[in-house]
């Protein structure tokens, strides 16, 4: 794409995760605008389309996608629908930037990688914390040697869930509900990026305590082992108002820990603790959907890769796939190894 073309985006859904942040990030962009909308109901997209100043509303994906001035869509639907959306937009050659979960399953989310690969478009997945100025810089910290060799992960991600989200994620199996499929596959994406090793093994216990329903899970406890004998643990839940989140990785010579950093905003602290004490390391804190939406436009102009490709999509459900399967079980999982 040229660097001074107007690029259209069209949002395949109506969701809270456009409205909050992703609208706003698109816009971000010199030269992009959300020109179109599709939801399942045309009084959703109309409403919607009113409300966020978009131009086209459309009823049915397929005619977003026959839009002439869409050539990129953002897809935020609810993640059993995204399989077949993704195909679809790839067959009409539009750019894709999905959500996470990328499907259900792997052979789903591999078979959306390779369409995109097929016709020729980019295909990103909407993972945001690796663009993060803390994720970043606790990424930097690690491979760069400071904390040494890096032994052990913890991973604070147990929140609230929001009153308004308080929909598919706890009561839709067919849907992807469930806070592994919501948070963990977060988690294994941020440990991938800030540790450049893959997650090859899963144990867990899983809660339903409080807010989940129809057989999903509210809560889990993980353990993940990684390619490089790194053992990482992961705490998830919509439960819990009070408990903070955060990210420690330590080292046999050092410790670096993130504070309030599992968050879709730009806040945040990094510490670094070794042999000469502990200190604050600055970061330069900046939206992390729009750093992520910059990513992707530049790919499309044939500047790199976006930020995480379909394939880190594809990485971070086999690992939250495998957590699932060692909570039902009660064993320890092989994540499918890597491959497209
Ligand atoms: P929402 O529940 O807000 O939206 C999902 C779908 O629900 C919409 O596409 C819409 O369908 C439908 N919907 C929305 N409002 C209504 C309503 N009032 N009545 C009936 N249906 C409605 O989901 P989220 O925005 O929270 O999540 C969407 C996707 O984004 C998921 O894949 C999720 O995992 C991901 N996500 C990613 C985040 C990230 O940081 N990367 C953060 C949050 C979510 P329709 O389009 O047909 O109108």
């Amino acid at each position: 794409m040229e660097a001074n073309m107007q690029i259209g985006w069209g949002l395949i859904g109506a969701s809270t995760i456009a409205a909050e942040h992703m609208i706003g990030a698109i816009r971000a962009q010199h030269g992009h605008e959300v020109v179109a909308v599709a939801s399942s109901s045309a009084a959703r997209a109309n409403d919607y389309a009113a409300k966020h100043g978009i131009a086209g509303a459309y009823d049915a994906v397929d005619k977003l996608l026959a839009d002439p001035a869409v050539q990129v869509v953002y897809i935020s639907t609810t993640n059993e629908l995204h399989r077949d959306q993704v195909i679809a937009a790839a067959a009409s050659g539009k750019h894709v930037l999905c959500e996470k979960p990328l499907a259900l399953n792997l052979e789903d989310a591999r078979h959306m990688v390779r369409a995109c690969a097929d016709a020729g478009v980019v295909m990103a997945t909407n993972h945001h914390l690796r663009n993060a100025a803390t994720h970043r810089k606790i990424r930097e910290l690690v491979q760069g040697g400071s904390i040494g060799r890096p032994l052990f992960a913890r991973v604070f991600h147990a929140v609230y869930l929001p009153p308004h989200l308080q929909g598919w994620r706890i009561d839709k199996p067919a849907a992807g509900g469930g806070v592994i499929l919501d948070i963990s596959v977060h988690d294994a994406d941020t440990l991938r990026f800030i540790l450049g090793a893959e997650p090859v093994e899963a144990v867990g216990m899983s809660q339903s305590a409080s807010l989940a329903r129809e057989g999903l899970e509210d809560g889990v406890m993980a353990v993940l082992r990684f390619d490089n004998g790194l053992v990482a643990q992961l705490h998830d839940a919509f439960t819990v108002p009070f408990a903070g989140t955060g990210i420690e990785i330590h080292g046999d010579q050092g410790s670096v820990i993130g504070r309030n950093v599992m968050t879709q905003r730009p806040v945040g602290d990094v510490l670094l603790r070794d042999a000469h004490g502990e200190r604050a390391v600055p970061v330069e804190h900046e939206s992390l959907y729009a750093r992520g939406v910059a990513g992707f436009c530049a790919a499309l102009r044939g500047e790199g890769q976006p930020a995480a490709t379909g394939l880190d999509g594809v990485r971070s459900l086999a690992t939250a796939l495998a957590i699932v399967e060692a909570c039902r079980t009660g064993s320890r999982v092989r994540v499918a190894p890597l491959q497209a």
